[in-house]
């Protein structure tokens, strides 16, 4: 039910940013506060039992959700960003892209080690990301509650990627 209201909200662009990419903008689901809250109860509910003690969201969009999903958990948020973006010390990983690299990063002081962690963005494609983000806050002393994802492009396999690390995933809508 949720899975063909979020379908339905989200918007795809074809050719963003680059050709042969269809882009899910996901900003069409923020104007209908309705649904956001379905999301959110579903993202929630969905978390009871993972014995999560802090939420990372991956910049930018992974801030939409998982503030709220913190919120409502009431446990810290973690922002995870892209290189040169946190003013205070950081711990940084670089990763593979298609082409290229990235790299995340995160506050040194942004979580107490030993905490649960879950981490959440809006979208699974390859799951290099939220890989890059388990590996960083495992390094960091945290451990890996589970995932939490909007939509998910299924034929890009992240599932099979992220399970190793925990099979508490949660996509709203593949
Ligand atoms: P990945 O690391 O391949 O799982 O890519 C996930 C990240 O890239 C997320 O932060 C997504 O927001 C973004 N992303 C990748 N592919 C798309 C897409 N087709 N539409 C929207 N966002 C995407």
């Amino acid at each position: 039910m949720i899975e063909q209201k979020i379908k339905a909200a989200i918007r795809d662009v074809h050719d963003f940013p680059k050709p042969g990419i269809i882009f899910k903008d996901v900003t069409t689901i923020l104007q209908d506060h309705q649904l956001c809250q379905e999301i959110l109860d579903a993202f929630v509910e969905r978390a009871q039992g993972m014995h999560i003690d802090a939420v990372a969201g991956v910049e930018s969009r992974g801030f939409l959700f998982g503030l709220m999903i913190a919120m409502k958990l009431g446990v810290p948020f973690i922002p995870v960003r892209k290189a040169g973006k946190l003013p205070f010390t950081v711990k940084r990983k670089v990763y593979e892209l298609e082409y290229g690299t990235a790299t995340i990063e995160l506050h040194t002081d942004a979580f107490t080690p030993g905490s649960n962690v879950l981490i959440h963005d809006d979208l699974l494609a390859t799951g290099g990301t939220v890989t890059a983000t388990s590996e960083l806050i495992k390094e960091m002393g945290g451990h890996i509650a589970g995932f939490s994802f909007v939509v998910g492009l299924s034929f890009l396999k992240g599932e099979e990627k992220i399970s190793p690390i925990s099979d508490n995933i949660v996509v709203l809508a593949n």
